[in-house]
């Protein structure tokens, strides 16, 4: 009845009225588009009434589970490509190469394809089977290496590098490195400063390859030098560290100090060992760490409270957000991303099973924020 109603209010030429209608809807749709890449980017950025409630800050996030990939790595996957076809370093036909477990694999299968080339990734063989499926559905090549130090020939980031060294019209996409990343989020951070209207007092996010904080942070930076930036840190990650006291340990250095290791949490895409060009870039104000069962809590307070799925590093970077929002104090416009939805999660980070074999099963009490430390 709801949807007759509709039509015959349409078929009228009458606005309607009733409950469902798409309130705002109309006023924000684009006009056509230009296929996969004009639904990357231009992501809603939406406040979290819940968080900004509780901390008397305004806290807003960049909702990028929305790109069609499923996460903020579309834009980098995007820019990489199109720059590698303008500089005539890529032609259709040809190929892009990746070593990566996470998110990038699948934005550069799609991406690639969308421009009449294809995809190689290599992974090592302990990440879960459901990825490599994934990206072979996507039409990628994948091969599974053993795991082994960075600095080995066979690290699957080595034998990506290689694959495409070895063939013409082939490209590395080399995601930790590149500028083409730092300047995927520089449009990242100028979509902020839009949709802000440039009120924003902080930008906070946690880091893999640094290309979001650095590009976004830089961003908002040269627009208002004031703007905060800071980085929220897993566990086992040196970033913290690097931030500051200036120090970043190897992750040699880290086992051989006995210091926690560099994979020991279960936020996935966040924390690193080494300082990567795209981290350098970055202007970074402070730090705060984060722990994992700060991170599952969030997520399931995200959920409840605002019907938002996420994944884990997009529970950390909300973490964050509360953390700054209490070292800068009420009044503050805070600024993270949405990297991920929980979907991509579901046999560890949103496993009831795999939460409670590592004692993370949310305590879901109440509707404070009494679990971020
Ligand atoms: N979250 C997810 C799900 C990711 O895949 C990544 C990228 N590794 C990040 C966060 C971190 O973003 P960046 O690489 O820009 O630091």
């Amino acid at each position: 009845n709801e949807l007759l109603g509709l039509l015959g209010a349409w078929l009228r030429g009458e606005q309607y009225h009733g409950q469902h209608h798409l309130r705002g809807a109309s006023s924000s749709l684009r006009p056509v588009g230009e296929g996969l890449a004009d639904l990357i980017g231009n992501t809603p950025l939406i406040q979290l009434a819940s968080l900004s409630e509780q901390t008397g800050c305004q806290i807003l996030a960049k909702a990028e589970f929305l790109n069609p990939g499923g996460s903020v790595k579309d834009r980098v996957a995007l820019e990489i490509i199109q720059e590698a076809l303008a500089e005539g370093r890529l032609r259709p036909g040809g190929l892009v190469t990746e070593g990566t477990v996470g998110s990038t694999g699948v934005s550069l299968a799609m991406c690639a394809a969308a421009f009449g080339c294809h995809a190689f990734i290599a992974m090592p063989d302990d990440a879960a089977i459901e990825k490599a499926q994934m990206l072979q559905a996507l039409g990628a090549e994948v091969q599974r290496l053993r795991p082994v130090s960075i600095s080995h020939p066979d690290h699957f980031v080595n034998v990506a590098r290689r694959r495409a060294a070895e063939q013409p019209n082939a490209v590395f996409a080399d995601q930790f490195e590149t500028v083409a990343n730092f300047r995927a989020h520089l449009k990242t951070g100028q979509e902020i400063w839009e949709q802000t209207g440039g009120h924003v007092d902080a930008f906070v996010s946690g880091a893999g390859t640094g290309g979001t904080i650095a590009g976004v942070g830089c961003y908002l930076k040269q627009r208002r030098p004031a703007v905060r930036v800071f980085l929220i840190d897993p566990p086992g990650s040196g970033l913290y560290n690097k931030v500051t006291r200036g120090v970043m340990y190897t992750r040699e250095e880290a086992e051989g100090k006995r210091l926690k290791h560099p994979f020991d949490t279960i936020t996935e895409g966040i924390g690193i060992n080494r300082l990567t060009a795209n981290f350098a870039r970055a202007q970074v104000d402070g730090a705060f760490k984060g722990t994992d069962r700060e991170a599952v809590e969030m997520a399931a307070y995200l959920l409840r409270n605002e019907g938002l799925f996420v994944g884990s590093s997009a529970a950390m970077n909300c973490v964050g957000a509360v953390k700054a929002a209490r070292a800068l104090g009420p009044g503050h416009t805070i600024v993270t991303v949405l990297c991920d939805g929980g979907h991509r999660h579901m046999s560890k980070f949103h496993s009831p099973a795999y939460l409670a074999e590592y004692g993370l099963t949310p305590a879901a009490t109440g509707r404070g924020l009494e679990f971020v430390a």
